[in-house]
């Protein structure tokens, strides 16, 4: 049936009824808003999908899950083309952010999201311990969307690539009942993140807390709150006591360094004032595969870490793998294959992602898909095998980079252009320069070249814009003025610029440039989903990626900080910058106003760990 407002429902479906078909032809709509079921007059079937967190691929395809109401699409001829918009994360909403206010002049924009608020991850862990609340790193969803488009707090189950349409349900565990309905869309953003990894390991998932959500930092606190008074009680006896003011992090790599930082931050500068008996008890470790923490930063940084956490007395437990967890206990096996128990009042597991489920779905359908962790995308963000009709950006995508040394023949044959079988110096200067806008990750080699013949300007230029790692250990730092090289040595030369090629860190930042990216994409027109047998959208530039730095909070007021160009820094001054960037990094003005008065409160007040 459809409704004067434009959205078609289905009604009257017998209990029990098989799997529905989509709803028949009916006449095509303009849209408003789908329609909350009435159930007295609506019957769907209990559907058992996975829910996004969890490591189950998706079963269902569009066709099977019931719905209520479907929002179809008219023809383009009549209507603006309608992008849906995937994930209200980092990059769902700095997509939102960039595109312009005028943007329903051109585009039908809808965002689909189980979460109707903006997280600011980076402060997740400051959460857990109270140092900051929650309200104050979120932002209401409907705040970013105002005018720009429409919003629907749903989880999307299943996509249908083929017919360009989507089932999506208001979550059951929102306390209402689930209610589903049908998108059409022209063009599909993806930006659903991802899902913790457990790796298979046994009991993670029964006795683990994990780490991503809001949910997640909630729980953690009322946990650290209920061990302590349970750990105070006369009843305690010595062993339950330890055992239940020990706190394992499994996992060294940001998150678990803040997550342990902050948790001692809070034991030792509040809680020892409240729980005087029992703070000798108190334990906090870490456990890391690698042999030292935040291996992914400069080698300095994870050195310091460890110095600073033995004054403080935050336990590394190194070169270890967590076999198993069981209630109160994680088994750890060390290198050297020695097993260890270690109790646990709380253990939280920060180790890695995995892919979101619903990516399984549309994985399976496109060619060329075959990433273990996300969807595969060229260097404009649009999904392989999609035809242009699906692009996808922050941890759901990774860019499928084409390699230069498949193109050496045509390369070479561009480059030589006095034909004499070999480069010159000015010859490979300006190849790297113009093949860069194909194989973008030539572009920092290229500079490296640009730097030496343009004497100071281009040390500066190279200075400020590269990634000092690249710049260093690039091959053509040992170009010489009067090089000639021959096809082969070309060859070789850009099999070994090839060899460094990275996939970009599933970082915020990288989320929230490309969310920024295909906003403004969008705005230039090149984003309309009809164009999908195009080689490149129009007037577009593919995505380049500018990494700004890495930051992390190692407790005490100190911070860790890996900046491109300066390389590492860290200690009080650190922890000064790295709590001005968090503020200020916020998404509003009312989240940066907030994060500042958490600060000042923290430190004036102490923090509040009252469970609720
Ligand atoms: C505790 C913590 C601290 C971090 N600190 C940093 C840091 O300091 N710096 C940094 O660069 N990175 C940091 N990260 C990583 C960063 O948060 C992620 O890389 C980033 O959030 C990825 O952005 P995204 O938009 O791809 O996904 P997310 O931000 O995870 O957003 C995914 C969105 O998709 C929605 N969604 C999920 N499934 C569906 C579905 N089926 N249908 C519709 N919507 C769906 C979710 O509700 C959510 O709104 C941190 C991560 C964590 C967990």
């Amino acid at each position: 049936m459809a409704l004067s407002n434009g959205v078609q429902t289905r009604v009257g479906r017998r209990p029990g009824a098989l799997a529905s078909r989509p709803a028949a032809a009916a006449p095509r709509n303009r849209i408003a808003t789908p329609v909350r079921p009435n159930r007295s007059s609506t019957v769907v079937r209990a559907i058992e999908v996975p829910s996004p967190t969890s490591d189950k691929p998706h079963q269902l395809s569009v066709d099977e899950i019931d719905v209520y109401a479907s929002i179809d699409s008219a023809t383009l001829q009549q209507r603006r083309p309608r992008i849906v918009v995937l994930g209200s994360g980092w990059a769902g909403a700095s997509f939102l952010k960039a595109l312009p206010s005028n943007v329903k002049d051109k585009y039908e924009v809808i965002m689909v999201s189980p979460r109707n608020y903006f997280l600011y991850t980076p402060l997740l862990p400051a959460v857990c311990t109270g140092t900051m609340e929650e309200r104050s790193i979120v932002e209401p969803v409907r705040n970013l969307v105002k005018d720009k488009g429409d919003y629907y707090e749903a989880v999307c189950k299943a996509i249908d690539p083929k017919k360009k349409e989507l089932v999506a349900c208001f979550p059951k565990d929102a306390g209402l009942d689930e209610a589903c309905f049908k998108i059409s869309y022209d063009t599909l953003v993806v930006g659903v993140g991802s899902v913790n990894n457990t790796f298979g390991i046994k009991g993670v998932q029964e006795h683990c807390f994990f780490f991503k959500s809001i949910e997640d930092a909630k729980a953690l606190r009322r946990r650290v709150s209920e061990c302590f008074e349970r750990a105070a009680l006369p009843a305690t006896s010595d062993d339950e006591r330890r055992k239940l003011l020990s706190f394992v992090v499994v996992g060294g790599g940001p998150t678990g360094v803040e997550v342990a930082a902050e948790l001692h931050d809070m034991i030792f500068e509040d809680l020892k004032e409240l729980y005087p008996t029992v703070i000798k008890d108190v334990r906090i470790r870490v456990v890391e595969l690698m042999d030292h923490v935040l291996s992914t930063y400069d080698r300095r940084i994870g050195e310091y870490t460890a110095q600073q956490w033995k004054r403080t007395g935050i336990e590394l437990v190194l070169n270890s793998r967590v076999a198993s967890v069981r209630d109160g206990y994680v088994n750890v096996v060390n290198k050297a294959n020695e097993e260890t128990e270690l109790p646990f009042g709380a253990c939280v597991w920060a180790t890695g992602i995995a892919m979101n489920p619903l990516l399984k779905q549309i994985q399976e359908v496109l060619p060329g898909q075959s990433h273990f962790r996300c969807l595969l995308t060229d260097e404009f963000l649009r999904v392989k095998g999609s035809d242009g009709s699906i692009w996808a950006f922050g941890d759901a995508a990774t860019i499928d980079q084409p390699k230069a040394v498949e193109y050496v023949d045509r390369l070479f044959e561009q480059a030589d252009t006095d034909r004499s079988g070999a480069l010159c110096i000015e010859e490979l200067r300006l190849i790297l320069k113009e093949a860069s806008k194909e194989f973008s990750h030539l572009e920092e080699h290229a500079r490296v070249l640009d730097a030496k013949s343009n004497g100071f300007a281009g040390v500066m230029r190279n200075f400020w814009q590269s990634q000092p790692a690249a710049a260093a250990t690039s091959p053509l730092n040992t170009v010489e003025e009067d090089t000639s090289l021959t096809k082969e040595q070309f060859k070789e030369l850009l099999q070994q610029i090839d060899a460094g090629l990275r996939a970009l860190p599933a970082t915020a930042q990288v989320a929230k440039q490309q969310g920024e990216y295909i906003g403004k994409l969008l705005s230039g027109g090149a984003l309309t989903g009809t164009n999908a047998a195009a080689p490149a959208p129009e007037g577009a530039k593919p995505f380049r990626y500018h990494h700004k730095g890495s930051l992390a909070y190692v407790g005490g007021d100190k911070a860790v900080m890996d900046v491109p160009s300066l390389g590492p820094i860290f200690g009080t001054g650190a922890g000064i910058l790295w709590k001005s960037y968090e503020t200020f990094a916020q998404i509003s003005l009312r989240n940066q106003l907030l994060v500042a008065t958490d600060w000042i409160r923290t430190k004036v007040f102490g923090r509040d760990i009252s469970r609720f």
